[in-house]
């Protein structure tokens, strides 16, 4: 051994090989490096070991130094072997805990169901080392898993198993109710544990089902294919429950984000369709505008049908994001129109006032809604409806409509949450439509009872039991009634003379009485004239009343005057008959100062007579509007005066006339005639209601741009609250008032006529016992 060492060649050379078989195990493994070692060795003894080239090792030493050669390069390929292993190990950990990593990145990005679902998928096949994937979840009412995601399979291999039961004989279905995971490491053991799965036939490969679990439930699960056959090991499984929880965990967050986010949505939708609801009260408009505002967030077609009032169903507005399709929508409604006897549906819902929730529309439920129109199922069919809610508007349990929620198979299918927030929806729209019908009814009361409050004739509206339920102004005014006060009190209890209108105009149920004048005497003592009709309409009766007491005063007077006029005609008809017949008796003869009494008696009651005519006839002129009156120029000194000395002549005794004038009165401009005729009526007036005697004087000035002419007696006078009267036709005061002096009520009524015809007014001043003055204004001619 010390002789070899001690050779520099043979030491060099060892190292030399030492060295190549140290590269070829650092390359190559343990395999190369044995290769080596063995080339390395023989290399060593044959080429440098002596006796040189030669295999056969000639002492002890020498076959020491070749073995120790050997021992020492096998070692080194060892520990290169396991240097590599432990370096691959670490490589292989750090690429699965990069995957990881990867996935555990993605996961957090995610915030859409889909894109968790993309994550675990995409990333987590890859760090599963596995084929495809898929994810199953329990739907909400957790009977159902549907797959929400898959990854890497053939393109039909989920045709018909989009969901299915939770109870299934499936690996999903057992991993998620005993919330354990499943391995086959073969096809084999897979169909021998779930015979379903048996069909679904390709190479034998491994296959791994995780339960996703949260707080302790499971939520879905996942699955994961491998190329190949594979032996779970320990590490391997870990792995995949590494990737299962956090794919659980990354679904459970998203979930929940998700749902916070969805009731944010369903919050600002309700607050936007609230505030367009409150934003108008044409309700057609606004259901219309409701429709459009729910798609398509809430659905894919959206359709609102009112009730009209004769019991059929009518499509107020359909909604889609397709304009085409919405008209297309509505010449489809008008050729199949809703029957209100359908059995499901919008008239059911109506009729029912219960919501319909079909989450999943089946095909057997169109063909059962198609009713064996084929054209009709094709088209529905060919619509991918996928999911439907028909909710209805109900408002004071009243169904006035529907509102129809449908969402095709684009997007998901509609929840309970979507039904609770369509019946929120329905709710605010039927009030909607509600508050809008009592604001039209409210302002239709308003505008009638606007009107009432202006009409002169008086309305009283009655309930069953004759509680006043409204009185209008004029009705208040008739009755002498404070409104407030007997609304809401029984008619007959607040009213006074209702019981006169109770006795006489009360209608029979559902009928109608009068109109009858009825004298009543009233609340406050006043009696009144009130002509009545009665109608009554179920739930009580309304009253219609009109004043007529001073078109029953006018009757009165006009009868009176009747009576009046042919006395007063009477009067001096008689004197003249009687004179005339005196006159032409033979068997008396008149001296010619007794014939004259007589012709002068006839004169004058002549005269009278014509005036009472000229009187009525005038009246008659005046009423018919047929009377004209001239527009002169004259003195209205002068012309007193002239009456004055017409009014001497005949003078009864005891009586004084005056006329007081200021010199500078000018022209007045007016009928002179007629001015005549008037002031002769009050000199008249002041003689007759002077039968005591007495002093009559007219006093005559300038009043700005009026004559005045003041016609002043110290007779009976006037009671004050008959000065308006006594200008009223036909108006006399109480006979016992004017000692029985006779008159045809017309004087003053003419008088005031005439004068205001010539612009000019007439008023008096009296009181009984006082006298009287009149006073006459005309305009001075300018
Ligand atoms: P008559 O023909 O009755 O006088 P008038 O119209 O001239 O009609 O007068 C209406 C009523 O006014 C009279 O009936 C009388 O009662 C009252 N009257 C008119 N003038 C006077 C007067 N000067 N003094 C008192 N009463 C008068």
């Amino acid at each position: 051994m010390d002789a070899l060492s001690n050779r520099p060649s043979y030491q060099l050379a060892g190292f030399l090989y030492l060295l190549a078989v140290s590269l070829a195990a650092y390359l190559g493994g343990f395999a190369a490096g044995l290769v080596a070692t063995v080339l390395a060795t023989l290399g060593l003894d044959f080429f440098f070991t002596p006796p040189r080239h030669d295999f056969i090792p000639v002492n002890g030493d020498q076959v020491a130094g070749v073995g120790l050669f050997f021992v020492v390069a096998i070692l080194i390929s060892q520990l290169f072997e396991r240097r590599r292993q432990v370096q691959q190990q670490a490589e292989a950990a750090t690429a699965r805990a990069n995957r990881l990593q990867a996935v555990t990145a993605q996961l957090a990005e995610a915030v859409t169901p889909q894109q968790v679902l993309d994550a675990i998928v995409t990333q987590g096949v890859e760090a599963a080392e596995a084929r495809a994937g898929a994810i199953g979840l329990l739907t909400t009412d957790g009977d159902t898993i549907e797959i929400v995601a898959q990854r890497g399979y053939e393109q039909n291999i989920f045709v018909g198993w989009e969901s299915f039961p939770l109870s299934s004989d499936t690996p999903m279905g057992k991993a998620i109710r005993e919330e354990t995971p499943f391995f086959f490491s073969t096809s084999a053991e897979r169909n021998a544990a779930f015979q379903t799965m048996a069909r679904i036939g390709g190479p034998s490969h491994a296959l791994a089902i995780l339960p996703l679990v949260v707080e302790a439930r499971a939520i879905g699960a996942i699955a994961f294919t491998f190329p190949t056959e594979i032996e779970f090991n320990a590490e391997r499984r870990a792995l995949k429950a590494t990737l299962a929880q956090q794919a659980a965990q990354a679904i459970d967050r998203v979930r929940l984000y998700e749902g916070e986010r969805a009731l944010r949505q369903r919050m600002t939708f309700l607050a936007d369709a609230s505030e367009l609801l409150g934003s108008s009260l044409d309700y057609e408009t606004t259901l219309a505008q409701l429709a459009r505002l729910a798609v398509p967030e809430m659905a894919t077609w959206c359709s609102v049908d009112i009730l009209a009032p004769d019991g059929s169903i009518q499509r107020l507005a359909v909604a889609h994001e397709d304009p085409d399709r919405v008209a297309w929508a509505e010449r489809l409604g008008e050729e199949y129109p809703p029957d209100p006897d359908q059995p499901m549906g919008v008239p059911n819902v109506i009729r029912t006032m219960t919501a319909e929730f079909v989450p999943e529309i089946t095909d057997e439920l169109l063909v059962e809604a198609a009713q064996g129109d084929e054209r009709l199922l094709d088209i529905v069919r060919e619509l991918g409806l996928r999911s439907a809610i028909t909710v209805p508007l109900v408002a004071r349990g009243r169904a006035l409509g529907a509102l129809s929620l449908i969402r095709d198979d684009t997007v998901p299918r509609y929840t309970d949450l979507d039904l609770d927030l369509a019946s929120e929806l329905a709710r605010r729209a039927a009030s909607a439509v509600d508050n809008a019908g009592l604001y039209r009814e409210a302002e239709r009361r308003g505008d009638a009872s606007r009107a009432l409050a202006h009409v002169d004739d008086g309305v009283v509206l009655l309930d069953e039991d004759g509680a006043v339920v409204s009185i209008n102004p004029a009705a208040a005014r008739i009755l002498a009634v404070d409104e407030a006060a007997v609304v809401g009190e029984t008619a007959l209890g607040s009213i006074g003379g209702w019981s006169e209108i109770e006795d006489n105009a009360r209608p029979e149920q559902g009928g109608t009485r009068g109109p009858v004048t009825l004298p009543l005497v009233l609340s406050d003592g006043s009696e009144r004239w009130v002509s009545v009709s009665g109608v009554d309409f179920g739930d009580g009766a309304v009253y219609a009343l009109r004043d007529v007491t001073e078109e029953r005063l006018l009757e009165r007077t006009r009868s009176d005057f009747v009576a009046t006029a042919s006395h007063e005609l009477r009067t001096p008809l008689a004197a003249v008959l009687g004179a005339v017949k005196t006159l032409r008796r033979d068997d008396v003869s008149f001296d010619p100062d007794q014939r004259e009494v007589l012709m002068d008696m006839i004169d004058r009651e002549a005269e009278r007579l014509s005036g009472i005519v000229g009187q009525i006839l005038l009246t008659g002129q005046l009423d018919a509007g047929r009377l004209r009156l001239e527009h002169e120029r004259f003195d209205p000194v002068a012309l007193t005066k002239s009456v004055v000395d017409s009014a001497e002549l005949h003078l009864p005794s005891g009586i004084e006339l005056r006329v007081q004038a200021v010199d500078d009165l000018p022209a007045v401009a007016g009928d002179e005639n007629q001015l005549r005729q008037v002031i002769s009526n009050l000199v008249d007036n002041a003689i007759k209601y002077s039968p005591q005697g007495g002093d009559v004087e007219l006093r005559l000035h300038r009043n700005g741009q009026f004559a005045r002419i003041e016609v002043a007696d110290s007779g009976l006078g006037i009671p004050r609250d008959e000065h308006h009267r006594i200008f009223e036709k036909f108006y006399r005061l109480d006979p016992a008032l004017t000692r029985g002096v006779n008159g045809t009520g017309l004087g003053l009524y003419i008088s005031k006529e005439l004068v205001e015809r010539m612009n000019g007014r007439i008023s008096v001043d009296s009181e009984p016992g006082r006298g009287s003055t009149f006073v006459v204004e005309v305009p001075l001619a300018i």
